[in-house]
């Protein structure tokens, strides 16, 4: 019997308890596959090479039972949720990154979400940390012994020879007492549990982007991930509350990074103004808590609708500023834009501007954020008139930017309306909703009824019943007829709304009772799981 408990997600990767008899593992793990699968060796059809044609892969006997379960690209799925599937030979696809991504997707879309991962005679220090990104979680010493056989000497950067034991690199007992056995063993056992903390605080992309760049082929799968955006972003939660480091050229193309963009240019509905202000951003999120925002606002005074430039998100309106990642990234600043960077957030500015007309767009920007706005106007044929070209929070800038904007009418502030339209693609009337708290953590009623509050860790909206009352469709989850105690488990869900992602905000809809909470699991993987919480639920009321 082998039980699979998933506690933390972070995109593919996970940790959590895995049971098989006797045995307990907190994964992702390393152990002897000896005496984990004590059969294994004896069992035929369990290495079949992933780059086998299919024809000949259909050809293979498999065993019809026991543990772990063979899973190969070409084959149709054989799991079940809680089992430990294997995939034979996964080592190999390190050597073409375009099939590694091709086979893990194929794999990992007819495979039940809940069952352990097992890369047999895969891991090393050097690469055990995307393995994990694309979900495998438990491996054996197979590979690191091999490279002890090889007089290799292995870290997370990579190996050198036996000689670097007693370089200092590593003071570890194996290093100590000579014991390159030892050291190897423990060296991916050591970068494993650096994994499994980069997985709980929610950062293992942090780690893999730093990780690959010492290894070609690494590089290559993570930016084959990132091109499929519709199987990576189904994966990735709605939203962290930790920093979203966007150190490298990776960060554009990160899915986070894309649906940002995607919804900005999609669900999000600006506010009834036709004059707008290209701002730059600043370093301190959300914006409007930095000394240069409070200035631009203070020269702006509310009569234009504020638009900051930013790499690699885009465009933030001021509405979103607090919304994941938008309040949450950190980015190199050396006031120079590559030619990519430029081209793909040009690209963004073009998608906003051909659906919101303006009648006048003021840029107060400089460097790459200036560049970009001048680029998207021209492709988008819109003039653009300039505050500044340099130094924009100078007094002859804000000056300047008051006195441009003289005669224009003030607009109504409507935090809420954009928040609302970008996260639950709702055109939300809010007449007569009155605000209190102070910003960030605001809170929103109407007719003295809190409707919404703001999480200030995710900037996520949170509705209340009568909050999601306003919200007349989408992020439902309907269950049985039963009163949920505590978390709505996977079990008891009859049906979830497409497009809820791992973190959103959600409505539970029963014949019995009713809860807002927040998604556990995307609905895609609700529906594909036996077991485990679908909905952290906040409230629950009785009908
Ligand atoms: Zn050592």
């Amino acid at each position: 019997m082998t039980r699979f408990n998933i506690k933390k997600r972070d995109g593919l990767a996970r940790t959590g308890t895995f049971q098989a008899g006797e045995t307990m593992l907190n994964l992702p793990a390393a152990v002897d596959c000896e005496t984990m699968f004590p059969d294994l060796d004896s069992r035929s059809g369990t290495n079949i090479p992933l780059c086998a044609p299919p024809a000949l892969v259909q050809h293979y006997s498999l065993p019809d039972k026991g543990q772990p379960v063979t899973i190969h690209p070409h084959l149709d799925n054989r799991a079940q949720g809680s089992d430990c599937v294997m995939v034979a030979g996964w080592h190999t696809a390190f050597q073409n990154p375009r099939n590694y991504v091709d086979w893990l997707i194929a794999l990992k879309e007819k495979t039940p979400v809940d069952t352990a991962w097992y890369a047999p005679a895969s891991a090393l220090p050097a690469n055990v940390h995307i393995l994990c990104y694309s979900g495998f979680d438990l491996f054996d010493f197979k590979a690191v012994d091999l490279k002890t056989a090889q007089g290799l000497f292995c870290t997370p950067e990579g190996d050198f020879t036996k000689e670097a034991t007693k370089s200092g690199i590593c003071t570890c007992p194996g290093c100590q007492e000579n014991g390159l056995k030892l050291h190897n063993r423990l060296a991916l056992l050591r970068e494993i549990a650096l994994v499994t903390r980069f997985i709980e605080d929610s950062r293992l992309r942090d780690l893999v982007e730093s990780r690959c760049r010492l290894d070609a082929a690494q590089v290559a799968i993570l930016r084959h991930l990132d091109t499929r955006y519709p199987f990576m972003e189904q994966h990735l939660p709605i939203a962290r509350s930790g920093v979203m480091r966007a150190n490298s050229g990776e960060s554009l193309q990160r899915a986070e990074v894309r649906r940002f963009a995607e919804r900005v240019t999609s669900r999000y509905i600006p506010p009834k103004t036709d004059v707008a202000v290209l701002l730059p951003c600043s370093a301190k999120k959300p914006y409007s808590l930095s000394q240069s925002h409070r200035k631009f606002q203070q020269a702006i005074a509310g009569r234009a609708h504020e638009l900051i430039v930013t790499s690699p998100l885009g465009l933030v309106p001021r509405e979103l500023e607090c919304v994941y990642p938008a309040g949450h990234y950190d980015v190199p600043v050396t006031g120079y834009w590559d030619a990519e960077e430029c081209a793909v957030i040009a690209g963004i500015l073009v998608r906003y501007f051909r659906r919101h007309a303006y009648r006048r767009i003021i840029a107060h920007l400089e460097g790459g954020a200036l560049k970009v706005a001048r680029m998207a106007a021209d492709q988008c044929g819109i003039p653009l008139e300039y505050s500044c070209l340099e130094h924009p929070t100078s007094n002859a800038a804000l000056n300047a930017l008051d006195s441009t904007l003289a005669g224009e009418r003030r607009i109504k502030d409507d935090r809420l309306h954009g928040m609302v339209s970008y996260q639950f693609d709702v055109d939300l009337d809010t007449k007569g909703t009155t605000l209190r708290g102070h910003f960030p953590e605001l809170f929103y009623s109407k007719n003295n009824v809190q409707v919404f509050s703001i999480d200030t860790g995710t900037g996520l909206l949170r509705p209340t019943f009568d909050g999601w009352n306003l919200l007349p469709r989408g992020y439902r989850v309907y269950i049985d007829d039963f009163i949920p105690e505590g978390d709505v488990l996977v079990p008891g869900v009859v049906k979830a709304d497409p497009g809820i992602r791992d973190g959103d905000e959600v409505f539970v809809v029963g014949a019995r009772a009713q809860a807002t909470g927040r998604a556990a699991l995307p609905s895609e993987e609700v529906l594909r799981s036996r077991r485990g919480v679908a909905v952290h639920v906040r409230k629950i009321k009785r009908l």
